[in-house]
């Protein structure tokens, strides 16, 4: 073997299946992934194409863009009922995104629905991306599978493709979240899927008495099984964080492996951000964050001043993010000398609680419940502490964004916060963030308090975390190089090579 070649030449071929992708759709941080993963795999040789579903909410930008490959009527459900798939293509930066086109099945204003349909829509995805591959005559050397949504692909390839070109691929399943797992009833799951009787039994698909389970399913039949943090690859093992595959999961171990999710250091770069009040980089961090804060106050009608402490949280406003913590401690931030900017949407509870201390605490809290990109680039920069207390975090992608941007984090100790974020110690004067390890308001308010304190009585080593933060090594890099060594023990290469 040529001794030069890293472990990632001569480059592999890797499919991507997932429910969404930045920039065409994205609801979270698995849409980051599956945007900027690729393109850090493109940097380690491999030759990368990404099925995502073609919904009618892409951008028409990208729509109008997308040229038309081939279409073919596909056989779904256990009665032979048949549907038209296209695929459009899209070739960006060296990636080649193909979109499955189905009217019926992707035209709602959002990607996801109800389960009902959610179900019937990514059997349908899941088994149009494996019969894209041999109709394209592109056989991938892996397919890297993406949550629920992607966790029937593993199951068609060893069943229904087992005959087909695209069997020679080996399958990767990442669990983004493993909350969300695609189950409902046998009955509607075998219609769907078309899949036969033998993958429904307790080892695969089967759940509890009457119900089947695609994520379990994908589990099994998987040939390596990753998730987004080392620490959450143990966590999810455990009855707390397992969400009843816990004992799936550690029947699965040895195939299982956590590699942490990175940034892409070009959509977020503080250097070049269009979106930002004041461009800044290490060399001028402080007075560019002060700048930035000072526009966002204005923004957002909170009282102008750059001393303030202002802490940000942006995150869907779901139970999983630690929001009854924040909640339950909001008004005890308020001091005169803080505020507290939220950007989030999702349960009308957190909604309209944060809606409440908004009205309650005018000039020092704001509440913008919205989804918005721009925002978020403006809270990340003009934020001096980010808030990320959640009650479970597979990766966490904002406390990564916020170190890049000089924002320091405050985090709890789960999954990839904890891998993630070093607890700052006032000894040493080391560490990029405050962390808090118990569930618990007083442990949360603590954590606030340290930082908070450290910023009002000691702001030269604060600012050494701002820049220690942003110096920090956040990108895809060593990641994509850790992913293309799990792909190789699935494809070694062969001696010639
Ligand atoms: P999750 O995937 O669980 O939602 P992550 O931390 O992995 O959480 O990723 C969240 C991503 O979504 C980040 O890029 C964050 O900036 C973005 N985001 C979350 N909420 C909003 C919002 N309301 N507006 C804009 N961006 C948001």
């Amino acid at each position: 073997m040529n001794e030069e070649k890293t472990v990632s030449k001569p480059g592999l071929k890797v499919a991507f299946i997932g429910s969404e992708c930045y920039p065409f759709v994205k609801t979270g941080g698995l849409g980051d992934v599956m945007y900027a993963l690729p393109k850090a795999l493109l940097e380690q040789n491999c030759e990368v194409r990404v099925f995502v579903p073609r919904y009618k909410c892409i951008p028409w930008k990208y729509q109008e863009k997308m040229v038309y490959r081939g279409e073919f009527n596909m056989q779904l459900c256990s009665d032979g009922r048949a549907f038209y798939v296209g695929i459009m293509e899209y070739i960006w930066n060296g990636v080649v995104y193909d979109f499955i086109d189905n009217q019926e099945f992707f035209s709602n204003g959002n990607p996801y629905t109800t389960l009902w349909d959610d179900v019937a829509k990514y059997c349908l995805f899941s088994k149009a991306c494996l019969s894209a591959l041999n109709y394209l005559e592109w056989i991938p050397d892996i397919i890297h599978c993406h949550d629920w949504q992607a966790a029937l692909v593993p199951v068609y390839l060893r069943t229904l493709f087992s005959n087909t070109p695209v069997a020679a691929a080996k399958s990767v399943l990442t669990i983004h979240n493993l909350r969300f797992q695609g189950i409902h009833d046998i009955g509607h799951m075998k219609y769907w899927t078309g899949l036969p009787d033998y993958v429904f039994n307790e080892e695969n698909l089967k759940q509890g008495y009457s119900n089947a389970n695609m994520f379990k399913g994908g589990l099994a039949f998987a040939d390596m099984i990753t998730t987004v943090s080392d620490t959450y690859s143990k966590e999810i093992q455990t009855p707390f964080y397992g969400e009843r595959l816990d004992g799936h999961l550690r029947y699965h171990n040895k195939k299982l492996y956590g590699i942490v999710n990175g940034i892409d250091v070009e959509q977020w770069n503080t250097a070049t951000d269009e979106r930002l009040a004041q461009k800044y980089d290490s060399t001028n961090v402080l007075e560019g964050k002060k700048a930035n804060k000072v526009a966002l106050q204005k923004e957002l009608g909170l009282d102008e001043d750059p001393d303030k402490f202002v802490i940000g949280l942006i995150s869907r406003l779901t139970d999983q993010k630690g929001l009854d913590l924040v909640n339950a401690i909001l008004p005890n931030l308020i001091d005169g000398n803080t505020q507290v900017v939220v950007l989030g949407t999702g349960d009308p509870q957190y909604e309209n609680s944060f809606r409440y201390y908004e009205s309650a605490y005018k000039g020092s809290v704001c509440s913008n419940i919205m989804y918005d990109e721009n925002r978020a680039h403006q809270i990340y920069a003009g934020s001096d502490a980010l808030l990320v207390p959640s009650l479970f975090e597979p990766c966490g992608l904002t406390q990564l964004i916020a170190m890049r941007y000089g924002t320091v984090p405050i985090v709890r100790e789960t999954g990839g916060l904890k891998d993630t974020v070093i607890p700052y110690n006032r000894y040493t004067n080391d560490g990029n963030g405050f962390t808090f390890d118990r569930y618990e308001t007083g442990l949360l308010l603590d954590a606030i308090n340290r930082a908070k304190t450290l910023y009002f009585t000691n702001r030269w080593c604060w600012d050494e975390m701002v820049q220690r933060d942003m110096a920090k090594d956040v990108s895809w890099d060593a990641s994509a190089v850790q992913y293309c060594q799990l792909y190789r023990k699935l494809k070694p290469l062969k001696e010639e090579e």
